[in-house]
């Protein structure tokens, strides 16, 4: 994009596109981005989003398809009680993923976008009683704001969704579901995404950290505060003209390396 701003872009990913729309393009892209940087399990886990609106429906993937094959035009609309209004491709839903995710839609109208995930290093951090160790600079952005929700099952009990919307609390953007994965919401897509993508990288690198045996460095509690401050900080100005600049950095990647998500 040499010559061309980020307002241009903007127009070029959403030419003249309503809200509802927007949302459609993001939670495609967010599928293909989670499938590019290796996070998606064969045709597991989902990523939902609000549909704008005074209904409450959320869009969902079709059950059974890789999400680097998701297009924004076939994604599947549901209500919070199950109910598919939407199914341009006729292949349903995972009812795990409506139970999960309709708690947290049904919840907390502030989150547009949930986020889940079963990557290796995140499973095996959620296997851990200690959660994210506060031990790097990446990691000191999950210093407070993360939930845990303990392991009841594969998610078909609608029951459970009363304990997880509890766990997660009314603020929190981030859920390690106990011995089963990750979670991340935003007030966007944009949003629900950046923090996988930072959650995992930090999984990662705990591991890494963990298997070397190593004395490991510890940080002042002082400076682990002061620095996920400054993450709050980085985050607020990320935010330029209504839209997330990292965001829109993800959607060019997108642009040359999977672009048939916005079809
Ligand atoms: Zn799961």
């Amino acid at each position: 994009m040499s010559n061309q701003t980020g307002n241009d872009f903007v127009r070029d990913v959403y030419p003249n596109l309503p809200e509802v729309e927007r949302v459609r393009v993001d939670l495609a892209a967010a599928y293909h981005l989670i499938e590019y940087f290796s996070m998606s399990d064969s045709i597991y886990t989902h990523i939902s989003a609000r549909v704008p609106g005074d209904k409450e429906h959320f869009l969902i993937n079709p059950y059974g398809t890789r999400f680097g094959e998701i297009k924004a035009s076939e994604l599947v609309t549901m209500d919070l009680d199950g109910t598919i209004i939407d199914d341009p491709c006729d292949m349903g839903a995972n009812p795990a993923g409506f139970t999960i995710h309709s708690a947290i839609h049904g919840a907390r109208p502030d989150l547009k976008c949930a986020l889940h995930t079963h990557t290796v290093s995140g499973v095996a951090v959620s296997s851990t009683q200690t959660g994210i160790l506060p031990i790097n600079q990446w990691a000191l952005q999950f210093y407070h704001g993360v939930s845990r929700h303990t392991y009841e099952g594969i998610a078909l009990n609608l029951e459970e969704r009363e304990r997880l919307v509890n766990d997660l609390g009314r603020t929190n953007k981030i859920l390690i579901l106990d011995n089963h994965g990750l979670m991340t919401m935003g007030s966007s897509v944009g949003e629900a995404f950046t923090l996988m993508y930072n959650l995992e990288r930090v999984c990662k690198v705990q591991l890494a950290v963990l298997a070397s045996a190593q004395p490991i460095n510890s940080i002042d509690s002082s400076v682990c505060e002061s620095t996920y401050e400054q993450y709050k900080h980085f985050a607020e100005i990320s935010q330029r003209h209504g839209f997330h600049a990292e965001w829109l950095a993800y959607l060019r990647l997108l642009e040359r390396v999977s672009p048939t998500y916005k079809e």
